[in-house]
C-alpha cells in the first residue's frame, strides 16, 4: 500500500517511541520524512534527520526551513506530526512553577512554534494534515498527573481550534488520544519504579485490553489522520488506549 506516496513529512520527537514508528511507517508508505528531534543521532536513512528544540523558536525555524528544503518538494509540506512531549508526575501541589512552565513550554508551545513555522508551506499542499499527539491524560482525571494532564488538555483545545482556523485553507487537524504505550518513556518511568514488574502489571491493568498499546499501533492511527483516506474528518481525537475510555 502507498497511501503517501509522494508526500512530505515532518515528525516532531521521531527519534524515539510513537514518533519512531510513525516516521517509519509513513516512510514505509511511500511518504518522505523528515524528524526534529533534540537528538536525531539514531534517525537513520531513509529518514532525514535534524536537531531542534521545540522550546527554542529558532531552531524550530532552522530546522523547518532545512527540513522542507531537503525533503525537495519545492516548499511544500504535506503532513505535520507534532509529537515532541515530555512527561510530568505528581499532585499539583509536587510541580514547582519551573516545572509548570518547562512541561507547557515542550507540550503545548512547542507545538505552537513548530506549527508557525510549517504553516505557509503546508498551505502549499492539496492534501495538508496536522496530526497532534495528546492523550487520554487530556479528559480521563488520572491520578498523578495534573500538570501532564493540564499540558495535554490545552493540546486538546489547540488541536480544536487549529482545526477550526484552518479547515478553509485546506489543512485538517487531528489529534491521537494514546493510553499507555510501550515506549522508551514508559521504560525510564518503570526503571524509576520501586518494583518495576508490579507498576507495569497496574499499567496494564488499567487498560481492558490487559496490555499495553505498542507504538505501531498508535502510528497506525496517526497514519489514518495524517492520509487522505480520512480526508472529510478535521477536529476530532481518536483513542488509541485499548478500550480505556470505550468500555
Ligand atoms: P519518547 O521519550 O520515547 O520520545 C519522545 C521524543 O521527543 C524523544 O526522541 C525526545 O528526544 C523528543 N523530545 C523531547 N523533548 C523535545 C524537545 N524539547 N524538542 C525536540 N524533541 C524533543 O516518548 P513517547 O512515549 O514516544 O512519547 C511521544 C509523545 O506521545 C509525547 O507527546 C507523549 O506525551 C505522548 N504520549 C505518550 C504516551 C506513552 O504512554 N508513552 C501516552 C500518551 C501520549
Amino acid at each position: 500500500m502507498s497511501d503517501f506516496e509522494g508526500l512530505r513529512a515532518l515528525v516532531t520527537g521521531g527519534a524515539s517511541g510513537i514518533g519512531r514508528a510513525t516516521a517509519e511507517l509513513l516512510a514505509a508508505r511511500g511518504a518522505r520524512v523528515a524528524v526534529l528531534d533534540l537528538d536525531p543521532s539514531s534517525v537513520e536513512k531513509p529518514l532525514l534527520g535534524y536537531r531542534a528544540d521545540v522550546t527554542d523558536d529558532t531552531s524550530v525555524r532552522e530546522a523547518v526551513a532545512a527540513a522542507v528544503a531537503d525533503l525537495g518538494g519545492h516548499g511544500v509540506l504535506d503532513v505535520l506530526i507534532n509529537n515532541a512531549g515530555i512527561g510530568a508526575q505528581g499532585t499539583v501541589e509536587d510541580n514547582d512553577d519551573e516545572q509548570w512552565h518547562r512541561v507547557l513550554d515542550v507540550n503545548v508551545v512547542g507545538m505552537a512554534r513548530v506549527t508557525r513555522a510549517a504553516l505557509p508551506h503546508l498551505r502549499e499542499s492539496a492534501h495538508a494534515a496536522i496530526v497532534n499527539t495528546c492523550s487520554i491524560a487530556a479528559t480521563a482525571g488520572l491520578p498523578q498527573r495534573a500538570l501532564y494532564s493540564a499540558s495535554k488538555g490545552a493540546v486538546l483545545s489547540l488541536t480544536l481550534a487549529m482545526a477550526a482556523d484552518h479547515v478553509r485553507e485546506g489543512i485538517r487537524v487531528n489529534c491521537v488520544n494514546p493510553g499507555t504505550v510501550d515506549t522508551p518513556w514508559v521504560g525510564r518511568l518503570l526503571g524509576a519504579a520501586a518494583d518495576p514488574a508490579a507498576e507495569r502489571a497496574a499499567l496494564e491493568a488499567r487498560q481492558p485490553t490487559g496490555r499495553l498499546v505498542s507504538a505501531a499501533e498508535v502510528a497506525g492511527a496517526v497514519a489514518y489522520l495524517a492520509s487522505p483516506l480520512s480526508g472529510a474528518t478535521t477536529g476530532m481525537a481518536l483513542a488509541v488506549d485499548g478500550g480505556m475510555q470505550g468500555l
